[in-house]
């Protein structure tokens, strides 16, 4: 499929880095109603969010999300804790949360988390249905009760309850993690012309170029899209060195 620059640039929405906005916390959307499996794959949850109004959904969570957090056993770049073999993760939970809570209840930088102790009140503060998202709370954490997600198959180790007061909410939406469709280049890292003959002196690599993940970003491959981009990266470098 050959891309126009319109559709290009509208891969490239970026919109927040929250690692606990990555955690398969229970997600509503803005009118406070559950929409999706929460611990899927990432592609699932954007196109998931994408069919929301506003292409928007909130994170809800509670006083207890750091305990829920180890638990969740994430993978890649979501991991906040260490990985069994002891390895550290990329963003270790205490600083993301230290960033989290800078600027509690602001809409300053990654102050955007709200905090309340009721979720009538946390609702208020998102703008979102009070009574919709108290009853959503309700019937998710029966199903966390039960272990079994009966409504989107969640990963039952993954499902956290909501109960314990402060409640924490986030508003959220689309992130780009690489690009889908783009320049496409050859072997030697050229961006070619649609008659497939390269731009001379023209070398890309990364998030410049489209194509590596057209059909789907795996996210259990964990370290693909760095690993290409360093990959190709070097040997750019090597060509355009003649080494
Ligand atoms: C939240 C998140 C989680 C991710 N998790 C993983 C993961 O677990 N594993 C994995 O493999 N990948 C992951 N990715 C994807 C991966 O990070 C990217 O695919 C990769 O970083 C792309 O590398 P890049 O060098 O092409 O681009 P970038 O890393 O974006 O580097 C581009 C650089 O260019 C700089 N720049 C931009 N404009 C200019 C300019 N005009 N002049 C000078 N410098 C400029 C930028 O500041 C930036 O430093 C994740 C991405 C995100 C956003």
């Amino acid at each position: 499929m050959k891309l126009g620059v319109q559709e290009f640039l509208i891969i490239l929405v970026i919109v927040i880095i929250v690692w606990e906005g990555e955690q398969p916390f229970l997600k509503v959307n803005v009118n406070g109603k559950r929409f999706c499996n929460e611990s899927g794959p990432y592609e699932f949850m954007l196109h998931s969010m994408y069919m929301q109004p506003g292409h928007t959904y909130v994170d809800i969570f509670d006083a207890n999300n750091k305990e829920y957090c180890e638990q969740f056993d994430e993978v890649g770049c979501c991991r906040m804790f260490k990985f069994p073999n002891g390895a550290e993760s990329n963003m270790p939970y205490d600083y993301v949360w230290g960033q989290m809570t800078e600027g509690e209840n602001s809409h300053h930088g990654l102050g955007c988390l709200q905090k309340a102790d009721t979720l009538e009140e946390l609702a208020e503060k998102l703008n979102i249905p009070a009574d919709n998202l108290v009853a959503t709370v309700e019937c998710y954490s029966e199903l966390c009760a039960k272990g079994i997600d009966e409504d989107y198959g969640m990963a039952p180790h993954r499902m956290t309850p909501v109960d314990t007061a402060p409640f924490y909410g986030i508003r959220t939406c689309s992130w780009h993690l690489t690009t889908l469709n783009g320049c496409c280049i050859n072997t030697d890292m050229q961006i070619i012309r649609e008659d497939g003959m390269p731009i001379e002196g023209l070398y890309v690599t990364g998030d410049c170029t489209g194509g590596f993940f057209a059909q789907t970003y795996p996210n259990l491959f964990t370290g693909l899209a760095c690993g290409r981009t360093m990959t190709f990266g070097r040997r750019a470098a090597k060509i355009v060195s003649k080494l």
